[in-house]
This record gives structure tokens, sequence and C-alpha cells, in this order.
């Protein structure tokens, strides 16, 4: 069988940018497929402020229509990968929006047709030739029609959250260069009125992944399709959820050189030397044998951390300490100023983004807390457990499909689970982790089992790799012209 060439396509990826979880797949995913045999390479935009790296080559220079005017896009070859250059779009400080001020860009559709228009073109005149075209969440979720409408090669549109949908105004529709008559309708990509470039990966992707079974089957409900369920269900067949993996050279506690110190399952000495570190790195006391509780989250409604600083006061009651790196809604963030500022030799926080110290975090923490709302996968508890820091999670999404509720009686299990997102229901969970850490025999098991998981790559590669070689035979029929109608949170009165 001929080895597939996937292009993979997206607006954020490792070592270029990243904002979220979606950066760490897209720079991970692709070297697992081709450990498997696939030709891979990733479409990401050059984002001259956010990576100065090295360029190989130029390997084409092309105009990309946005609206009526004409952009000149650069494709630059940096190792696998194909960087989009293309200055007035993606010369900026931040990749969605301005760090410094929290705004996004006002451009932002502009900017996601440059990378797509440049996508289509490399694909069609064969700059970056492609059996099968892979793109990942809205900012990419018009590609699959532009190929449809191209004739071109079959796509995969994966949900890496489906809350960012990619929503415009009516008035902007024009720039995207398609026929209103033909797209601007409820069978189509409209939504509410709007233009939904999430609804158009939905629509016209010949088959939809998400980041695990569990979120899979949620957003088929009102609770969690953001009103895009009734879509969703129209796709079912198409659509399944396939875990992330993560990169378990880049995190490995074993060798990791952000770290101060290292450890394994089997020598764990060097965790606590980072228990230590981060105390001081994050100017508080450290108290050996007393939980060091930790977080790295984007700070925003979904990740629940109001939950957290609902409960700091029980928390800090239990002795415990609490280190969080994050930055976002102000109003959460004052939660945890507050408490800093009320106990600061027991609260350290960290605002802003920081990748190295994520590292350190994960490794200094005994536990790791995150509270979501949703969450399509999560790998932030991921990185908890190889990192030794047992996670206590709500049961969503990815959440309840990759930690294991311990069971005292059968010693399995790797972490705890709150069955609400309520502060009440993650209170409990929080105190059974802090009751566990009183058992040091137990703790360390449940620890344990946690950092022996395997997380690689290895098996979603393959399920890729199936769906891949599946389109490269049959490719999906259009979408039929009557979509189910929307209904959920989202939908008109
Ligand atoms: P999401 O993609 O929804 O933000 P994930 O858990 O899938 O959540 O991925 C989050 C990623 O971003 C993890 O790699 C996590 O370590 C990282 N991260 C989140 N906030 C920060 C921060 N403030 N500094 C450094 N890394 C962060």
């Amino acid at each position: 069988m001929a080895s597939p060439r996937i292009v993979h396509v997206s607006m954020e990826c490792l070592p270029f940018s990243k904002v979220g979880g979606m950066a760490d797949v897209v720079g991970s995913l692709p070297a697992a497929l081709r450990e498997l045999g696939a030709s891979c390479r990733v479409m990401t935009p050059h984002y001259p402020q956010l990576h100065d790296g090295r360029i190989d080559a130029e390997i084409a220079a092309f105009d990309v229509w946005v609206g009526d005017s004409p952009h000149r896009v650069r494709l630059l070859e940096a190792g696998d990968d194909v960087l989009v250059d293309q200055p007035a779009a993606f010369d900026r400080p931040g990749v969605y929006d301005d760090p410094h001020s929290g705004e996004g860009f006002s451009d932002s559709l502009y900017r996601c047709l440059v990378l797509q228009q440049a996508a289509r073109i490399a694909v069609r005149d064969g700059h970056v030739p492609a059996d099968v075209v892979h793109c990942h969440d809205n900012h990419t979720g018009l590609l699959p029609v532009f190929l449809k409408d191209d004739g071109g090669p079959p796509s995969v549109f994966t949900i890496h959250n489906l809350a960012y949908q990619g929503r415009y105004g009516a008035d902007e529709f024009w720039i995207t260069g398609l026929s209103e008559d033909r797209f601007f309708g409820h069978s189509a990509f409209e939504f509410h009125g709007d233009l939904s470039l999430m609804k158009a990966g939905l629509s016209y992707a010949d088959k939809i992944t998400t980041v695990s079974p569990s979120y899979a089957e949620e957003i088929l409900s009102p609770d969690f399709g953001h009103g895009l369920e009734g879509v969703l269900q129209h796709r079912r067949d198409d659509l399944c959820g396939i875990l992330n993996g993560i990169d378990e050279d880049y995190w490995n506690p074993g060798r990791d050189p952000a770290l101060p110190a290292h450890y394994s399952v089997a020598e764990r000495e060097g965790k606590e030397a980072c228990k230590r570190a981060l105390c001081e790195e994050g100017g508080i006391e450290y108290r050996p044998g007393v939980p060091l509780i930790g977080m790295v989250s984007r700070v925003t409604h979904q990740k629940g951390l109001d939950l957290v600083g609902a409960i700091l006061p029980h928390l800090l009651r239990r002795e415990a300490s609490i280190v969080l790196l994050g930055s976002g809604d102000a109003e959460i963030l004052d939660l945890f100023r507050g408490a800093r500022g009320r106990w600061p030799e027991r609260v350290a926080l960290f605002e802003g983004y920081n990748e190295a110290l994520s590292h350190r975090v994960y490794a200094g923490s005994d536990i790791f807390m995150m509270p979501s709302r949703f969450e399509p996968c999560g790998l932030s508890q991921l990185y908890a457990m190889r990192y030794g820091a047992v996670p206590v999670v709500t049961s969503v999404g990815g959440l309840k499909d990759t930690v294991q509720a311990f069971e005292e009686e059968w010693k399995t299990g790797t972490g705890v689970r709150a069955h609400w997102a309520t502060s009440d229901s993650f209170q409990g969970a929080v105190d059974y982790a802090l009751d566990l850490y009183e058992k040091p025999k137990l703790f360390k098991r449940v620890q344990g089992n946690g950092m022996k998981l395997d997380f690689s790559w290895t098996r979603s590669a393959e399920q890729y790799l199936a769906l891949y070689r599946g389109l490269m035979g049959e490719s999906a029929p259009d979408p039929a012209p009557e979509a189910e109608p929307e209904t959920g949170p989202g939908a008109d009165a």
C-alpha cells in the first residue's frame, strides 16, 4: 500500500506557536504518523515575533485572494513543516490576540483565510502534495469547502474545542470568495445569521474527529454541543473520537531540561527537590510532608478555576499549599490574587504563559487540579500523571477517558474524579486526594500508577492512519441539503 501523504493545517503548532493543547497535538502527531510510514507535513503560519527558528528554503510564492485584494504569500520550508509567510496577517505578538492588551485581532477572518487559501493553492498546484488534508479547529473550517469545490483531496476535520466556533458577521462573508447563494444558508454554514467556520468544517469535511471518545458522545447533546449538536447528529456516522497522545520524549521527568532535578517511577527522590525549588520560585514556604497542589491552565469558565477559587479557604485550612500558573479571566484571577495576599506563604501565583515553568509546576506538585466544565481531551492531566502529580478532575470528556478513579481495595486507578463540576463535588474529590496523601503508601501507589501509563501516540496514530487510508479509497458524498435544525444554548429564541 502506498504511503499516504498527509498535510495538517493549523493556526498553531509547536515549536512555532502555542496557545493551548492543539499546538502540542499538531506538533507531535505527525512524528508518530511518520513512524507508521505516512509522509506528513504541517502547514502553519510563520509568526516571526513568536518563533525565530531556522528556515531551510522558500518552496513557492504566489498571491492569495481575500476579499477583493491579492496578498503575496511565501511558503517556507522549516524541517518537515511548511510555514505560510504573510507579514500583514501573521507578524503579530500573538496567535489569536495581542497578549499585552488581551484584545482579539479585529481581522481574524482575513488571517484564517490567508492560511486556508494558501493551503488550498499549495495542495492544488502541487507545492505541497496531499492525499488527505487534515484540518484543525474552526480556523481551517473553510478548507474542506475549498477542497471540495476544487475537486481536491478528501479532508479530515478535527474538533479540538467546539466552544470556539469562528463566528463572523454576515457582512464579512463576501471575503471568503464563496457564493452566498450556495453557502450562506442554514443547510450550509450560516449559523443564526452569522458565518460559522466551525459549522463549515463539520458540514463539508469527509470525516470529523474529536480528541476523545467521551467528548465525541457528549457533543451530540445540547449540554455540550454549543448549538451545533444537530449538525453533529446529522454527521454522526462520520464522527469519531481519537484520544490525544503526548510526546513522551519531551515530557519526561527523567531528563527534562526545564527541571532542577530528575526522577522516574522507580527513583522518585528528585521529585521532592523539584517541589522545594518550585516553592522557592513561587515565593512560598517549602514544607516537607505537606501537600502542594498545582494548576497550569488557561483561566476561563471552561476550566472551572472559579470552583477552586471558592474552595481555596477550605484547602488552606487543610494545610495544603497552592500554586497556579495561568492567564485569562481577570475576575477568576482576582480570587487567587486575593488568596496570595492573604496567605503569601502558602499560595503561589504565576500570571502569564511560561512553557518551561509549566514543566516545573507539574514536577513540583503532589496533586494537580483540573475542574473543567467540559474538556475535549485535556493534556495537562496527562502531563501531571507523567510527572507524578495525582490529578483531581471532573468526570467529563477526555478527563473521564484518561483519569481512572483510584480504588483503594484494588489499588488501581490514577487519580480522583469529581462527579459534578460544582465546588461541593470538587471539594469532596480534593479532600479525598488530601486524605490519600496522608497515607504515603497508598499515595505512592496512585502516583506510580499514573507515571507508568502509556500515553504515547502510537495507538491513536494508528487510528488516524486507518481513517486516512479509508478516505483514500472512498470519499464521503456531499453534505445533504437539509441539515438537522440547530438547537441548544446558541440557538435563536
Ligand atoms: P486547552 O488546550 O483547552 O488549553 P489542554 O489541557 O488540552 O487545554 O492543553 C493545555 C496546554 O497548555 C498544556 O500543554 C498546558 O501545559 C499548557 N498551558 C496552559 N496554560 C499555560 C501557561 N499559563 N503556561 C504554560 N503552559 C500552559
